[in-house]
């Protein structure tokens, strides 16, 4: 079994690449950042004795994705799991406050290029008419809180796109979930507030988020169901989250 893991690098992405290991998958894990890829694969390799391919790309250039999966053996191509998970929010400014060169990266890291390597992966999965595809999407998807409107339509757009992707791949017997998650603490928030460690802390002090690993268990739990179920959208959120709008903080 093989499972393709976007944003493996970091935060949930990374916890699934050892959920998955620990499952007996053999992985392929993306990022930008090489050099955290190669830690990784020394780690599982060492632990799980699976195979690790590396994939390191710009999720956001299409020529880049285009060229890893072009340059991948028809064995790896043979993809069973897709986690769409790579993504990322930048800012909390109001609409017009924000700069138009972070909704920019929003958009093209969380929606087009989950599109770009869905695109790739979907027709070997057409061909063998079986595969899952796991999106990452959030609470983000299912309320706009002030502050978030454009990374919050990322996630809407998520949302649609999964609910697209399971219309038109139904027939080819191909599962597609979303995983909506509430605050998870990883380097989300500091990629969020641009290296501000501070203002990052902030965000999970005085209650006990996710962490990456309690996601991806749930991924993992979603991932081992029976051919014939599948979880179409799962929202978690830790114990002391409601929604976006209600945290108890202590
Ligand atoms: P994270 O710790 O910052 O990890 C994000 C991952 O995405 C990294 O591996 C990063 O790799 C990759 N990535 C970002 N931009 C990329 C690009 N242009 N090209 C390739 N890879 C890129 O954040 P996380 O919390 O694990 O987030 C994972 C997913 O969960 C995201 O889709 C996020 O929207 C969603 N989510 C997070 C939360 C939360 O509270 N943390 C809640 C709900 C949903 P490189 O930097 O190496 O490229």
């Amino acid at each position: 079994m093989i499972a393709l893991i976007t944003g493996a690098s970091a935060g949930i992405g990374k916890a699934c690449a050892y959920k998955f290991s620990e499952n007996g998958y053999d992985l392929i894990v993306t990022g930008r950042r090489e050099s955290k890829l190669k830690e990784l694969q020394s780690e599982l390799e060492a632990k799980f004795k699976n195979k690790i391919k590396i994939l390191a790309f710009d999720i956001q250039e299409e020529s880049q994705v285009k060229a890893a999966f072009t340059n991948l053996s028809a064995e790896w191509m043979n993809i069973d799991v897709l986690v769409n998970n790579a993504g990322l929010a930048l800012g909390r400014e109001g609409i017009d406050m924000g700069s138009m060169e972070d909704y920019n990266t929003m958009i093209d890291t969380n929606i087009k290029g989950l599109l770009y390597v869905s695109k790739a992966v979907i027709p070997n999965m057409k061909t063998r008419k079986a595969g899952h595809i796991i999106n990452l999407s959030s609470t983000a998807a299912k309320e706009v809180y002030p502050g978030g409107g454009v990374y919050c339509a990322t996630k809407h757009a998520v949302d649609a796109l999964t609910k697209g992707m399971r219309i038109d791949l139904l027939s080819y017997g191909i599962k597609v979930s979303s995983i909506s998650p509430g605050m998870v603490d990883t380097e989300f928030s500091k990629v969020r507030f641009k290296g501000n460690e501070t203002l990052a802390a902030e965000v999970y002090k005085g209650f006990t988020p996710l962490y990456a690993e309690d996601v991806a268990e749930v991924i993992s739990y979603v991932a081992s169901l029976p051919k014939h179920v599948n979880v179409n959208d799962l929202v978690l959120t830790c114990t002391a989250q409601a929604n976006s709008f209600f945290t108890h903080k202590e």
